[in-house]
């Protein structure tokens, strides 16, 4: 052979792009009829180009596309937002017309806000359209309660806003946390971290109702009944997320557990708030009986069981 396999092997890539002159080109042919090695990795070269070029080609398709239903879903986010400004509009112009002040206008503002966080904002968003969608859908809706409250000069606001984040938050918390691209460290504690936004939304839900509806004592006996069935819910989460077993053997822990939790909660109950509260007031609340308590526990152990069998019988194969 007239050449090394080494310098036929650097001029392969070269003569599969027909970048070399004709000499080059006759001398890796030569050396490819006598040479099965290089034929070889030549052939390998010609494969993986024609993948690259159909990986390019499919790019470019659905890059087209793409750019062709971002430019036809904005054309029709704008033509949804024209038909939703237009009784923000005539509501304007009536206002000004019949000189009763703006408050009509700025009601009818906010209550169109919320068809337009959930339609126009998804078609025209360029990314991120759940997220944005929520959010803004969040933000419209607590908007529309701040303008009830004003325009019926009520105290309200700091019940209502809470509870519908607090409601919000447990409804599109776990899909916002799903989608969105997280950092390293929250990337396997999605479930730990929308828990916490529940719970904080949940607490200053409970902060509203206290101030709004306020006596003396009544924080101390919310906070212990939140504290009672924020501990029921985080065990559930706890057992669900973290204990390394199936599922048979986790419904089986979660419907012990809350029932034994929910047969003690009045106990639980009464020495929390016996310890908070000064009259040394009890709460009372209805307690399941001793027999369903036990009737749960029954059907937990056998789900246990159940889990731990299958477990044990998928081990042996
Ligand atoms: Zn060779």
């Amino acid at each position: 052979m007239k050449y090394e396999c080494d310098v036929i092997e650097d001029l392969l890539p070269l003569y599969q792009d027909g970048a070399c002159t004709n000499a080059t080109k006759r001398a890796v042919e030569e050396h490819l009829a006598e040479c099965p090695k290089c034929t070889e990795l030549f052939s390998k070269i010609k494969d993986m180009s024609i993948d690259e070029m159909i990986l390019k080609e499919k790019e470019n398709v659905i890059g087209t596309q793409s750019k062709y239903f971002k430019r036809k879903s904005a054309l029709a986010g704008s033509i949804v937002g024209g038909i939703f400004a237009l009784p923000i509009l005539i509501c304007l112009i009536v206002n000004l017309v019949t000189g009763h002040g703006l408050s009509w206008f700025f009601l009818v503002l906010a209550a169109m806000l919320i068809p337009t966080s959930l339609f126009v904002v998804p078609l025209m968003a360029p990314k991120n359209r759940m997220f944005l969608t929520m959010i803004s859908l969040t933000a419209s809706i607590i908007l529309l309660i701040a303008v009830c409250c004003i325009y019926s000069k009520g105290n309200w606001f700091f019940v209502a806003a809470p509870a519908v984040l607090f409601g919000l938050t447990v409804c599109f918390a776990p899909f916002i946390a799903c989608r969105r691209p997280v950092n390293a460290y929250l990337k396997n504690r999605k479930g730990l971290a929308v828990m916490c936004a529940d719970t904080v939304t949940f607490l200053l839900m409970m902060l509203g109702i206290g101030v709004y509806a306020y006596y003396p004592g009544i924080f101390a006996e919310m906070f212990c009944t939140s504290t009672l069935f924020l501990l029921m819910a985080w065990t559930l989460f706890l057992i669900i997320r973290y204990l390394p077993a199936n599922g048979l053997v986790k419904a089986g822990v979660c419907i012990a557990s809350l029932s034994v939790m929910s047969y003690f909660s009045n106990e639980a109950l009464n020495w929390l708030t016996a310890k908070h509260l000064e009259d040394g007031a009890v709460l009372v609340m209805s307690q399941p009986s001793l027999a369903l308590m036990l009737t749960c526990v029954g059907i937990g152990a056998v789900f246990t069981g159940i889990g731990l069998l299958v477990k044990w019988i998928g081990g042996k194969k």
